[in-house]
């Protein structure tokens, strides 16, 4: 019988979540989702020493805003799940809260010969490192050293018991067999092997905290909560054979998750890992939110940048994923319909900052008017605008199609708010010339006269029509209008303009000018 399909997304809350991650989670998401199944959250929380305060909430807030929400492990008021319940039956799912499960499995590995307990202390192994590299040589423990280290393969049993009870320092660690060839399939790479022989005993447990480390923890609760496939970065990749041993040893071969390990996000150039260096660099966001450390150094966030969550989402499933076809624009649903893990490319994807833009404005371009005016509401109110909604509507109508972000709204046409007060220098000596504002005040008096449909539509012709009646230069005489309005020569057209803001604020406009440059 084919088992359910479960996955998860098992974040380390030590700092916000990269776009990478957000990426991985995304991906587990829409591969549970096409297949009816369940996607689980799970925070692995066993490095006390990376714990960064605030993560936890910062990455269930990330997914949240990107609309990946998971079937176990955070309840509806997003909060990681700590107690056990039909929906959550695996809780609780912070791998701290989950100490006295891990201590049993990593005793049961030294009891079948797969593990044993070492007793090194960290000066002894620094001592120990710092006489092999003098020698010229990598200090690594494992199979070539651990005969002549500290630890139960080496010493007496009477020692080793006694050390267990005197000392609260001791750990148990992984006996890697000697040259074995480990044979792993992943579902991006193919097939993969690797000799034993270069790989050292990883620490599964420790006495001093009585925690398990990532290792040991991650395979025990993968096995626990039923997980069928690992989807991950493919910086865990060189632990995939430990984690097959794993398996082995603890004879859960038969249920062990398939893997797959996603390739990185690239710099825009392609070379190397993409950080948050680069964006700070070449100005965009490589976190989902804002966030701010406790130094108060603010990172910036696709959020706050004014990204809308789709476009997020959609430019996050096209870095390292293609459906085949030409299609560029997915929604959520669609993406899970469309998604393959076979279709995800086993290269870096690089990250490109237009492209991101891009997206956004392909989703701008699709809201609706009403949409997008509560949007811009609250823009405008905090810089101390009053505008009526049906004025701000009819602005956003107008403007829509020229802008990425809702923030640009103001860039664009602020002027529809606000009269200018200044002229742009090089556009007023190009334009604002006797000539040619005299001919523009001729043409605001026939606005200040017209007496058909103000509108746009209305106004617009008849007031080309004037202008080429009287053969007038029309790109000079609709520029001095438009400086007048706008304070530049380029914005929006005029009988759209001047329609917008009404006769009355028109002629206060021409009246400004004239008292400025004439
Ligand atoms: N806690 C690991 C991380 O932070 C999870 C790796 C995995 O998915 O196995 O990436």
């Amino acid at each position: 019988m084919s088992r359910k399909t479960r996955v998860r997304f098992a974040p380390s809350p030590t700092g916000p979540l990269h776009m990478g991650g957000v990426r991985t989670a995304l991906y587990n998401y829409l591969f549970a989702k096409q297949r009816g199944g369940d996607f689980i959250i799970r925070i692995e929380d066993t490095d006390s020493q990376r714990f960064v305060p605030g993560a936890e909430k910062y990455i269930i807030e990330a997914l949240n805003w990107c609309g990946i929400v998971p079937d176990e492990g955070v309840d509806a008021a997003g909060n990681v799940v700590e107690t056990v319940s039909e929906r959550h039956p695996h809780a609780p799912y912070r791998q701290s809260q989950r100490k006295p499960i891990y201590r049993q499995y990593a005793e049961q590995l030294v009891e079948n010969g797969y593990a044993y307990y070492a007793f090194d202390t960290a000066e002894e192994l620094g001592a120990k490192r710092a006489e092999m590299e003098a020698a010229g040589q990598t200090f690594i423990y494992g199979q070539t050293t651990r005969m002549g280290l500290r630890n139960s393969l080496a010493m007496d049993e009477a020692e080793v018991k006694e050390l267990l009870e005197t000392r609260t320092d001791w750990t148990i660690r992984f006996k890697m067999p000697e040259n074995r060839v480990v044979k792993m399939d992943d579902l991006i790479r193919g097939h993969v092997e690797v000799n034993t022989s270069t790989l050292d005993d990883k620490v599964l447990w420790k006495r001093a905290d009585e925690l398990p480390t990532y290792h040991l923890a991650n395979i025990v609760d993968d096995h626990l909560m039923e997980i069928t496939e690992v989807i991950r970065g493919e910086e865990w990749l060189p632990s995939l054979p430990l984690h097959y041993l794993l398996y082995e040893a603890f004879g859960w071969t038969d249920t062990q998750p398939r893997f797959a390990h996603l390739s990185l996000l690239l710099k825009p150039d392609g070379k190397g890992k993409l950080s948050k260096r680069d964006g700070d660099r070449l100005g965009f966001p490589v976190f989902p939110l804002q966030w701010v450390n406790s130094e108060g150094e603010v990172s910036r966030g696709y959020r706050e940048d004014g990204y809308f969550p789709e476009a997020f989402v959609n430019l996050l499933a096209m870095l390292g994923w293609n459906p085949g076809t030409e299609q560029e624009l997915f929604s959520l649903e669609e993406l899970v319909q469309a998604f393959s893990l076979e279709r995800v490319i086993k290269s870096g994807a690089r990250f490109n900052a237009d492209k991101a833009k891009w997206y956004n404005k392909e989703y701008l371009r699709k809201k609706s008017v009403g949409e997008l005016t509560d949007l811009y509401m609250p823009v405008l109110e905090a810089k101390g605008i009053s505008a009526t909604r049906e004025y701000v509507e009819k602005v956003v109508a107008l403007i829509q199609e020229r802008a990425t972000f809702v923030a640009d709204f103001w860039d664009i046409a602020s002027y529809l708010f606000v009269a200018p007060t200044e002229f742009v220098e090089k556009d007023a000596a190009k334009f604002w010339k006797e000539e040619n504002y005299t001919l523009a005040l001729k043409a605001a008096d026939f606005i200040m006269a017209f007496d058909g449909e103000f509108t746009p539509e209305g106004l617009g012709q008849p007031l080309e029509e004037y202008i080429r009646s009287n053969e007038w230069p029309m790109g000079k005489v609709m520029n001095c209008l438009r400086l007048a309005l706008v304070g530049a020569s380029s914005g929006l057209g005029i009988a759209d303009i001047v329609t917008l803001i009404g006769k009355e604020e028109f002629a206060r406009r021409i009246e400004y000018i004239k008292s400025k440059l004439c």
